[in-house]
């Protein structure tokens, strides 16, 4: 095997490309080539033309979103019954799955005798959490989507990464609240 490896020296680099003025240069060729072209682009479109052409543009976030196509994966939320309680059964399959170990769950009795469990708790650390769906796609209930368009999450504190039950219901709260962190 050891008599297959191939290896291969690195090239001294030259005095000139030592200055690194040549990568330089390119560098600047390359982003003027970029910022003149779109330029143009938005200044044939004041005129009418290159309609077809799209220019970039800048988001001025946080004001301005990007829009997102609809399969983007985005912040957690669990769905909900007719009643308005959680269709999650506590079946384990999505804290079980998750290649992050970021789900935990601690299940209950549901008073329905007609459905056996739900979670008495649902925490999901977003510090740790891959953004795979493997939870959304394990889900035998379609209890859980990502889909809530929410992408931000920023704390002070590892214990402000965590969603609990409260959150995952009602994705329109604010999760992360730096002075008060979510206990665990
Ligand atoms: S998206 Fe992936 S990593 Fe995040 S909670 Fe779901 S299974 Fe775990
Ligand atoms: S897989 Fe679905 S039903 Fe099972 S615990 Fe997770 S969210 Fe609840």
């Amino acid at each position: 095997m050891a008599a297959n490896v191939k290896v291969l020296k690195r090239r001294e680099l030259t005095w000139w490309e030592n200055t690194f003025l040549p990568s330089i240069y390119a560098g600047l060729v390359i982003t003027s080539r970029h910022f003149f072209g779109n330029l143009a682009i938005h200044i044939s479109h004041v005129f009418g033309l290159r309609k077809k052409e799209r220019g970039s543009t800048t988001y001025q976030y946080p004001e301005e979103k990007r829009p997102l196509a609809h399969r983007y994966r985005t912040r957690h939320r669990l769905m909900k019954r007719d009643s308005g309680e959680t269709r999650c059964v506590a079946c384990m399959l999505c804290e079980t799955i998750c290649p992050a170990h970021c789900i935990a769950i601690v299940a209950k009795e549901h008073p329905d005798p007609d459905i056996e469990k739900m979670p008495a708790s649902f925490d999901i650390d977003l510090g740790k959490c891959v953004y795979c769906g493997f939870c959304v796609e394990v889900c035998p209930e379609d209890a859980i989507r990502m889909d809530t368009g929410r992408l931000d999450i920023a704390a002070y504190s590892r214990g402000g990464m965590i969603l609990n039950f409260d959150h995952l219901m009602n994705p329109e709260l604010p999760v992360l609240d730096p002075a008060k962190p979510v206990a665990r």
